[in-house]
């Protein structure tokens, strides 16, 4: 049997630079607008699809393109669209399937921001329902003949809650709807949502993708598979003739490019060089986190939630989805909010801040920040509660960061 080639082999030799007009290594940064024709017939052409090219960035860009395919590739899809932001993304993958009179499922546990923009949906006459548990069986009662996606994240962010993607796009396929995942906490590198079952697939690029922290954006990745029926799917009927591509030539050339939402050429030359050390991170990352769980586990007098710590509920799921591997985001419990915020001002190196995924470690109470406008409910469905702090695990000497927390949490009892 040939042997599959690795992970950061595929990554760095991927066939993306192959297009690169001067044989470039990297993606050269288009900082432009706009791009000169010699004739009024053949920008004509390009904007009828009819000939390849670039006309203006907001609907096209060669930096942008590269990052594109990059990611595309990575995932296993058809198509990848990448947008300004994780939430422009988020937007105009369920917005191109969802329209006024239509409901979406959501999964419990999501992003904080996602459940702001899923309120301003409801405003937009799309029902968001919110499943209590994000299970095969939760889902299938939800589904009516209205649903048009169901909308889940692969590991709930702070919740860590594992999706058990076969089980849930299988219950979802079984009623005629696609499954989106936001695959951003468990990165291209730990979960392949596509191979799993998904059909669509997005990214919070700022986050793992990028590593640094040093630019915003976002990606939708269509997985190309999924049996539009169009009597259903009518936010999508105009785009019949794609068939199976329907939806990534909908978000592409109708939604997406009419939204304004895309990225900038420079994002996406720095979310592309970043990616390149996407599985040096993730591997760093996930030891470190995984070493400082374990750590925080045996200090007495916090509570532990990290995806494979022996017991966890979700082990199992981890196990099979993630390779093993917890990613890069763990959360403890310390009994109050006072004392949360005392261990949080006297951490030495891991720094406050609303990110994840940087290079360095960064923490967060979640339920004053992230969560501030939502219920109680909805906080603790997420995993944030008043006594709990996230942390987003970074690159660091890990007996540095243990030190840092241990010493942290014993000096504020
Ligand atoms: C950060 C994040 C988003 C939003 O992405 P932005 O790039 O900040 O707009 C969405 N989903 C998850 C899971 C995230 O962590």
């Amino acid at each position: 049997m040939e042997r599959k080639t690795g992970f950061n082999t595929k990554l760095l030799h991927d066939k993306t630079s192959l297009g690169f007009a001067q044989r470039e290594i990297l993606p050269p940064i288009s900082q432009v607008n706009a791009f000169r024709y010699e004739s009024a017939e053949e920008l004509e052409r390009v904007f009828q699809h009819k000939s390849a090219g670039f006309a203006y960035t907001r609907v096209g860009n060669p930096t942008v393109a590269a990052f594109e395919r990059r990611i595309n590739e990575l995932e296993g899809g058809v198509d990848a669209v990448a947008a300004s932001s994780g939430m422009a993304a988020i937007t105009a993958a369920l917005l191109t399937v969802a329209q006024s009179g239509d409901e979406i499922i959501a999964g419990t546990g999501l992003y904080g921001g996602t459940i702001d923009l899923f309120r301003d949906f409801e405003k937009l006459g799309i029902r968001v329902v919110y499943a209590r548990e994000t299970s095969e069986q939760t889902i299938k009662r939800l589904i009516t003949d209205k649903t048009r996606a169901v909308f889940a994240e692969l590991v709930g962010n702070p919740s860590l809650a594992v999706l058990d993607v076969p089980r849930v796009s299988e219950a979802a396929h079984a009623s005629g709807v696609p499954l989106f995942v936001d695959s951003t906490t468990a990165t291209p590198y730990l979960a392949k949502p596509l191979e799993l079952g998904a059909d669509v697939v997005i990214h919070s690029t700022s986050k793992y993708v990028n590593g640094g922290g040093n630019s915003i954006g976002g990606i939708v990745v269509d997985g190309g598979k999924f049996p539009w029926d169009f009597k259903k799917h009518v936010a999508l009927k105009d785009f019949s003739k794609y068939g199976k591509l329907a939806f990534s030539v909908r978000l592409r050339t109708d939604l997406w490019e009419n939204f304004g939402g895309c990225m900038a050429p420079t994002n996406a030359f720095l979310s592309y060089i970043g990616a390149d050390t996407l599985g040096l991170r993730m591997e760093r990352i996930c030891r470190n986190a995984e070493k400082l769980a374990r750590a925080l586990a045996s200090t007495p007098g916090v509570e532990v939630n990290y995806p494979t710590l022996p017991g966890a509920p979700y082990e199992e799921l981890a196990k099979r989805e993630l390779g093993g591997r917890g990613g890069g985001i763990l959360a403890f419990r310390v009994g109050s909010k006072e004392r949360a915020f005392k261990i949080l001002n006297s951490l030495k190196f891991a720094m406050i801040a609303s990110n994840i995924g940087d290079l360095r470690t960064l923490v967060i109470h979640p339920a004053s920040t992230l969560f501030l406008h939502s219920s109680q409910e909805t906080r603790e469905a997420a995993g944030a509660f008043d006594d709990a702090i996230r942390v987003s695990v970074g690159i660091e000497d890990v007996d540095d960061l243990i030190d840092d927390f241990v010493e942290a949490v014993k000096a504020n009892r």
